[in-house]
């Protein structure tokens, strides 16, 4: 029996990263992991996959759509070597994975694969390749989420798949019928229009990425449609059938009527439900709510004082980096120290193209909320950068205080704003006004001018390029 200061079970961003900290802190740390690959879902089948094959992608549809314009002429046909486009995906998958086993060495953490089943509430046994039992002082549950469906819905893997078979198929789909226009089914949505499938989205809601602002909606509806996916909005699915070749999708329309949807993939995506399958929470005593989140306090402790639980498997964003803050602050407040996680601040990112970012509060969320509130929002089409580059599409958003000018909500659609929403993370964090941003300079040219405009016109009204 092998004991130690902290075993965090779970390597994806929430573990790893808490692991690395707890070492840093120089605590004697083991982290289980059940896959021979660390990382979790966000390395081996989330973020990392999907953002290679994103920019994979969008090289195709360039190099098809967008290159002449620019006076490059591609002699003869452009054409697709999937099984290539994959195994590039995989290797950038293994590098970054392999990069996680060199993190855990240098700090000296030792790595167990295995599932990690409690025995009881100071005792974890490791079932599989390093079979051994733990005990430690302190435990940290990272253990994830798994995709959700719905009841009526047999995920079959084949025809009727998730975002992990979607991440690896072998051929483009005629038809990908996708339930949920939420980010999954956005970003891979894309993915697979621009290799050539017809992509159909099938929401429940009126519109597409419901949680962000109604503002980015619109824009990235706008924008997707001109691309070809194809959107049915405020539909009720009601059964998903399939056979070898084929599925069917029966949803009922906003007039209630019945409509039937016929692909070769239909791709769930209606969110991701937290994993603590084969875990032994019953033996350790550790409470779930009604969701199935483990249920903590807000200093991230179960109701077992020493067993902490961060990332998808609690409430909050299922978010990496909202996964890694969590690690990092549960390792400091082991070690005695008082860290604190903003939660209106932890930006929220979808990675297509144009890509969508936002933090801080939405427009509908300030008018729920009976905030006053100023509204300045820039078009990226206005910068000179934008035209250079010709990613004309989308605009900066700024929302501040209507008395304080405080900066309270800032959600932006175009080009590298994934990037470009670090700077409104910065400037709400040291609670800067909306005026702080406008007299700021930002280097022209560049898609962070739209930044500064926004702020001018959410300020005074007072941009100076429109
Ligand atoms: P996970 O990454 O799920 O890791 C949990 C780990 O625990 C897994 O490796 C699992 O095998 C292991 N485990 C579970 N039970 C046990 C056990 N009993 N014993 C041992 N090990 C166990 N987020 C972003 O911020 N940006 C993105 O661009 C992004 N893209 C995504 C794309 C897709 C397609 C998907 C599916 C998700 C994406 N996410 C993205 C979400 C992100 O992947 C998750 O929020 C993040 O991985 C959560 O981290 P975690 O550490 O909580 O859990
Ligand atoms: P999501 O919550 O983003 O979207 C689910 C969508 O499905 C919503 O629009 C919802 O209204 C819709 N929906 C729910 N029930 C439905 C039904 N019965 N019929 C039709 N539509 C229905 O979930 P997701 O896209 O599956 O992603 C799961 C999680 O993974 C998210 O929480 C997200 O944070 C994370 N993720 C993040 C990124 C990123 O940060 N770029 C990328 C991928 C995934």
């Amino acid at each position: 029996m092998s004991n130690y200061d902290v075993v965090v079970i779970g390597s994806g961003p929430g573990g790893y990263v808490s692991a690395i900290r707890c070492a840093q802190l120089g605590m004697k740390t083991a982290l289980v992991e059940k896959y021979d690959t660390l990382g979790g879902t966000c390395l081996n089948v989330g973020c990392i996959p999907s953002k290679a094959l994103l920019d994979s992608s969008h090289h195709f549809e360039d190099t098809q759509k967008h290159l002449e314009e620019h006076g490059i002429e591609v002699q003869g046909p452009v054409t697709l070597n999937l099984a290539k486009m994959m195994e590039r995906k995989s290797g950038v998958v293994s590098q970054t994975t392999k990069g996680i086993d060199f993190l855990m060495d240098k700090n000296k953490i030792d790595v167990l694969h295995g599932v990690g089943e409690f025995e009881d509430q100071n005792t974890l046994t490791v079932n599989g390749k390093d079979k051994q039992t733990l005990t430690a002082k302190h435990f940290i549950i990272a253990t994830g989420s798994k995709p959700a469906s719905l009841p009526f819905i047999e995920i079959d893997k084949k025809r009727v798949i998730t975002s992990t078979e979607a991440l690896s198929m072998t051929e483009v789909p005629k038809h990908l019928v996708i339930i949920g226009g939420g980010v999954i089914g956005l970003e891979l949505g894309q993915v697979y229009r621009r290799l050539g499938a017809e992509v159909s989205v099938v929401e429940y809601m009126d519109r597409i990425i419901p949680t962000m602002d109604g503002a980015q909606s619109k824009e990235l509806t706008k924008v997707l449609k001109k691309q070809g996916v194809k959107f049915f909005l405020s539909h009720q699915v009601q059964g998903v059938s399939a056979d070898k070749n084929e599925v069917t999708i029966t949803a009922l329309d906003k007039k209630g009527q019945e409509v039937q949807f016929t692909g070769d993939y239909c791709l769930v995506s209606v969110g991701r439900k937290p994993y603590t399958e084969g875990l032994g929470l019953d033996k350790a005593g550790v409470a779930v709510n009604e969701r199935g989140q483990i249920q903590v306090n807000d200093h991230l402790q179960t109701n077992i004082g020493h067993i902490y639980a961060i990332g998808d498997v609690v409430r909050g964003a299922m978010l990496a980096h909202k996964a890694e803050e969590e690690g990092v602050m549960v390792a400091e407040l082991i070690a005695g120290q008082k860290p604190h996680i903003n939660y209106n601040l932890i930006p929220g990112v979808v990675y297509t193209w144009p890509e969508v970012a936002s933090v801080g509060q939405t427009e509908e969320q300030l008018k729920a909320a009976g905030v006053a509130y100023k509204s300045g929002q820039f078009p990226m089409r206005a910068l000179g950068r934008s035209r250079a580059s010709g990613d004309v599409d989308g605009f900066v958003k700024i929302l501040s205080d209507a008395q304080t000018d405080e900066l309270l909500g800032v959600h932006m659609v175009g080009a590298r704003v994934a990037d470009l929403i670090a700077e409104a993370v910065t400037a709400m964090e040291f609670r800067a006004s909306a005026e702080d941003l406008a007299r700021m300079s930002h280097a022209h040219p560049t898609y962070a001018e739209a930044v500064k405009e926004a702020a001018l016109a959410a300020t005074e009204n007072r941009p100076l390029h429109i």
